[in-house]
């Protein structure tokens, strides 16, 4: 610092450079290229009327010459001045420490400073003519300085209200709202310019920084040319607000008159002048506080620093939620095992939490278990319930089944059998038949909830397994072996279930039709006009008139008879018409008559069998949608949940297999370390911050009992 020739001097962000540098070093080592190391501070602007000293107050803020100023309108597009602080590499010299760089020049610097106002001027010419005329497109100008804050700085063009040269004739309002756009952010500091030559009363610097900030809590108002205030006059009143009352008040200030700058005086003579002038006016003098540049800068830096302060528990938040964030993954890491004791309960550890989560997916009870999609339990529901019960209800048990089938199974039977007992028989084989065909929907349905159990089994893989990949592996391998050997009774179960129902045809069942309901329904469906097959089978309804064991021959017999039909003739019939036997054909009736009776007693048979088929199979139907899924979860899902701790512990819980089964992978190695070392120096920028904090807001308590006794 001793070598600037500026440390000595108050400029805009001088006393916060220590500040600033100081946070970006605490947080420089956690925030590369983060949020946290761009601390954006509010910019500031300057408004005023035309020549009433803007430019020539920025300058002495920024402590260098390089803006065009004069009596003339000069500035007459908006200057973006950004500051960027780059500490001084060893052994380069003062003069090779600063430049500027301007936006339309790329990659060309300037460490001559009053070329650095010439290119403006030129600029200023490209795009706004040589004849006064006003651009709203910016100049963007970056200097790079040791001893400047990162900040941005605007240089706006008076307010005019009178159109010279180019000027449009609405060039009035053009500016204002130029001005406005940059004013009215909530981020800008404003520095109203007042001349005090003029009448603050109405002054436009003023009115426009009232309009873009109401509540003035950022508006600091400045007074320029106090030096060249009509004799007798001074601006006592306006400084202490009892003119215009302004919530951050006011500062007075001398710049160099036209005359300085014709004879191209330094800033260090300037400041000097500036200084004598406040001292020697009894009433500046007693007002020292709200006179000078070293005093607007002052200011300027505690609402600044204010800022920094307003910053801190923010940053505070951040690194807080990065050290969280750290903390939570290097948990996944899991701790360093040293012993084998260790081990040991690493692998237990996982095993337990493993089996939970397993259960947990079963039970549909995992936290986080997805809501747009079924997982888990959910689908093994989902499996017996709209994909297995389902489809066994869809199946109409006689489409399969023709009346030629039924035709022929009838006289099967009776070829070898008394001909009273003929719809029993066919009715079995073909019930049989169709009860055989669950077979395969039902070890279907085992397959899939098999598959869905190692899908389950992979996903509830816990963070902690993926440390440890050849544990996960065995634990995969063992999942799949403990599944398949599930597998093997569950299906054995389920093909003895099929087996029972197609050994034994229980026609007393109390909710099988009957032989009696089959007769009556299939004559009145016969005899009804349309013919048709009765809409309806209620198989649920018990049949009613005492216990079905007649549901085969007396009561068909009977009801045949009823009808009209000749037996014996309607069972000859029917064989001479299939078989040819010759001997039959000796005794064939008429045919007409015949086919009659015969289509007629055959079309009852075909009913009433299948009425018997429907009303049976849907009684074993229900019984396996029942027990098959009973069957699958027990010997599959629920004998695996409950024995699988067990079994791990079995196949696992080797002490010999410890180091084996718990070898790290690399990478997890390396991560830990990683997010340990991150985590000590997160630690290390929180307490520096806190105690930054600290610092900064002892300093601000100390400018605000300052300002209170003014
Ligand atoms: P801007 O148009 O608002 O940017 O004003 P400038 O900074 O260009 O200044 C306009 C003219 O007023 C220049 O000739 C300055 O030398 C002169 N000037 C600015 N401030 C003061 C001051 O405090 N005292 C005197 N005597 N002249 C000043
Ligand atoms: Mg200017």
């Amino acid at each position: 610092m001793g070598k600037n020739p500026r440390s000595l001097v108050t400029t805009i962000g001088s006393s916060l450079i220590p500040l600033i540098n100081k946070l970006q070093d605490i947080l420089a080592p956690v925030a590369a290229g983060s949020e946290l190391s761009k601390i954006s501070l509010p910019q500031v602007a300057v408004v005023g009327s035309q020549s009433c000293g803007k430019s020539s107050v920025l300058e002495a803020l920024v402590g260098r010459d390089f803006l065009p100023r004069g009596c003339d309108i000069c500035t007459r597009r908006p200057l973006v001045l950004m500051l960027e602080n780059r500490p001084a590499e060893d052994g380069t010299g003062a003069e090779e420490s600063e430049w500027g760089e301007f936006r339309h020049l790329p990659e060309k610097r300037f460490y001559d400073f009053t070329k650095i106002r010439r290119e403006i001027q030129a600029e200023t010419e490209r795009e706004a003519g040589l004849n006064k005329g006003v651009s709203d497109k910016q100049i963007r100008l970056k200097i790079t300085s040791p001893h400047v804050l990162n900040m941005t700085l605007v240089d706006l063009p008076g307010i005019t209200k009178v159109p010279v040269g180019d000027q449009p004739s609405d060039i009035e309002s053009r500016i204002r709202k130029m001005i406005m756009s940059y004013i009215s952010q909530e981020k800008c500091i404003i520095l109203a310019v007042t001349p005090a030559n003029a009448d603050l009363a109405t002054s436009d610097a003023l009115q426009l920084a009232r309009e873009a900030d109401p509540t003035g809590f950022r508006t600091i108002g400045v007074i320029t040319k106090l030096d060249i205030m009509d004799r007798g006059t001074d601006a006592g009143n306006f400084l202490l607000g009892k003119v215009v009352p302004l919530k951050l008040g006011y500062v007075g200030v001398v710049n160099r008159s036209q005359e300085d700058i014709n004879k191209n005086s330094s800033i260090a003579a300037a400041l000097a002048y500036e200084e004598k002038f406040f001292r020697d006016n009894p009433v500046y003098s007693s007002l020292s506080d709200r006179c000078g540049i070293p005093q607007l800068a002052r200011k300027l830096n505690q609402i600044l620093e204010q800022h920094i302060s307003i910053v801190l528990p923010g940053l505070k938040a951040e690194l807080n939620s990065q050290m969280h964030a750290i903390h939570a993954e290097l948990e996944t890491y899991g701790t360093v095992m040293e012993s084998k004791t260790d081990l040991g309960a690493t692998l237990l550890n996982i095993l337990s939490k493993y089996v939970e989560a397993f259960t947990a997916m079963l039970d549909g009870n995992n936290p986080e278990m997805l809501t747009k999609e079924l997982s888990g339990g959910s689908r093994i529901l989902y499996i017996f319930q709209s994909i297995f019960v389902k489809s066994l209800e869809e199946v109409d048990p006689c489409d399969d089944v023709t009346n030629d089938d039924i035709r022929t199974a009838i006289q099967n039977a009776s070829g070898a059998r008394n001909p009273l007992f003929v719809p029993e028989v066919p009715f079995e084989v073909l019930v049989r038949r169709q009860i055989a065909r669950l077979l395969d929907p039902s070890l279907q349905c085992l397959r899939f909830v098999h598959e869905e159990l190692i899908k389950i089994s992979r996903t509830c893989e816990v963070t902690e397994l993926q440390r440890f990949p050849v544990l996960r592996k065995r634990l995969d391998e063992v999942m799949v072996k403990v599944l398949r050997d599930r597998v093997e009774p569950a299906q054995r179960m389920v093909e003895n279930l099929i087996e029972m129902e197609v050994d034994y045809i229980n026609t007393s069942h109390p909710k099988f039709l009957g032989g009696n309901k089959a007769t009556e329904l299939a004559m009145q469906q016969l005899q009804s006009p349309q013919g048709s097959r009765p809409q309806q089978l209620n198989n649920e309804k018990p049949v009613s008139g005492g216990p079905t064991r007649t549901w085969g021959l007396p009561v068909f017999i009977e009801s045949w008879k009823a009808s009209g039909a000749s037996l014996i003739s309607r069972s000859f019939g029917e064989r001479n018409r299939s078989q040819s036997m010759p001997f039959v054909i000796q005794l064939r009736e008429p045919p007409s008559i015949l086919s009659v009776e015969v289509t007629e007693h055959k079309a009852v048979e075909i009913i009433v069998t299948k009425l018997l088929l429907r009303s049976y199979y849907d009684i074993v139907r229900k019984n396996i949608q029942d027990l098959v899924p009973k069957a699958i979860m027990h010997f599959l899902v629920n004998l695996t949940k409950r024995a699988l701790h067990e079994t791990f512990i079995q196949m696992l819980y080797r002490e010999n297999l410890f180091e084996e089964l718990l070898q790290e992978q690399d990478e997890f190695v390396l991560k830990r370390k990683h997010n340990q070392e991150l985590l000590r120096v997160l630690e290390q920028s929180m307490q520096a911050l806190e105690k930054f904090e600290f610092d900064v807001s002892s300093h601000q308590k100390a400018h605000f009992s300052k300002l209170g006794k003014l």
